[in-house]
């Protein structure tokens, strides 16, 4: 068993009097690639809010690594541990080159003109080499970010988390608004990571679920708690889940 990465204990979170968690309980291990589903209004955003102290919870306590109370630190405390983040929406820098992109994303210099007259060590540039070949942007670095697709811009994104060396990935929703071809690229590219990182990967588009959790365990996530947890097969076969999610034929997701 690999030692455990992120513990969520009893976890609440109320909006206004509405439950968004409650009593969530949730464990994931170091190198683990979990996918996690839901239908809309399932809480996965607030449970990524919670983590990231975007939010805080009300009630529970969320432990990272071995002793470290997620919900005493502050957004960017959280971040500094290695806990990254990717939203639905890419936001990179449009302005800027692939490579730039990337350049700006390495821990060091902080501003993006500090960053841009920083020499690069040559073990940064190898670094960053690499990256461009795992995103697929090897030969578009040094093409403005405006001019990449949809997909090139999720994987630039991606790229520049991974370019802060996280140890936790939170990434919500990736596949949206991808063509079929992209998607299950990015899917690879998530396979891809798992081992050197931890990811929790929030989808609704099944056939990308059932290509990444294919080693990995999926976490249903209904009214803001767990419903059922397991293996693809297992959580596709369960009928609290066909209910609530998978069953709802045309007007559930895809
Ligand atoms: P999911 O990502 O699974 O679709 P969310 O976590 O975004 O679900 O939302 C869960 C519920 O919590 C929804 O009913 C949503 O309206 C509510 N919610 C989430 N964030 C907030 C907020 N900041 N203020 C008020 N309500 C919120
Ligand atoms: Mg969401």
């Amino acid at each position: 068993m690999k030692p455990r990465l992120l513990k969520v204990q009893n976890v609440s979170k109320s909006f206004d009097g509405f439950k968004a968690i409650s009593n969530l309980n949730f464990s994931l291990a170091e190198g683990e690639l979990r996918t996690v589903i839901g239908p809309n209004g399932a809480g996965k955003s607030t449970f990524f809010d919670l983590i990231t102290g975007r939010a805080r919870p009300d009630s529970g306590r969320i432990e990272f690594g071995p002793n470290i109370d997620l919900t005493k630190l502050k957004e960017y405390e959280i971040n500094r541990l290695g806990i990254g983040r990717k939203f639905q929406t890419p936001s990179v820098y449009e302005l800027q080159t692939v490579w730039d992109n990337l350049v700006l994303s390495l821990k060091g210099p902080r501003s993006v003109f500090a960053t841009l007259i920083y020499r690069l060590s040559s073990e940064d540039r190898d670094r960053l080499d690499e990256l461009l070949k795992l995103i697929g942007l090897y030969y578009k670095r040094d093409l403005p970010a405006d001019q990449l697709a949809h997909g090139e811009k999720q994987w630039l994104e991606i790229g520049m988390l991974l370019a802060t060396n996280p140890k936790l990935l939170l990434v919500d929703e990736p596949a949206a608004g991808m063509s079929d071809e992209e998607t299950h690229r990015t899917g690879e590219l998530l396979l891809s990571l798992a081992g050197k990182h931890s990811l929790i990967v929030v989808e609704h588009d099944m056939a990308f679920v059932r290509q990444i959790a294919r080693h990995g365990r999926v976490t249903v996530l209904h009214q803001g708690s767990v419903l059922c947890e397991g293996k693809f097969s297992e959580v596709q076969a369960d009928p609290k889940v066909r209910e609530v999610y998978l069953g709802r034929g045309k007007h559930g997701h895809k």
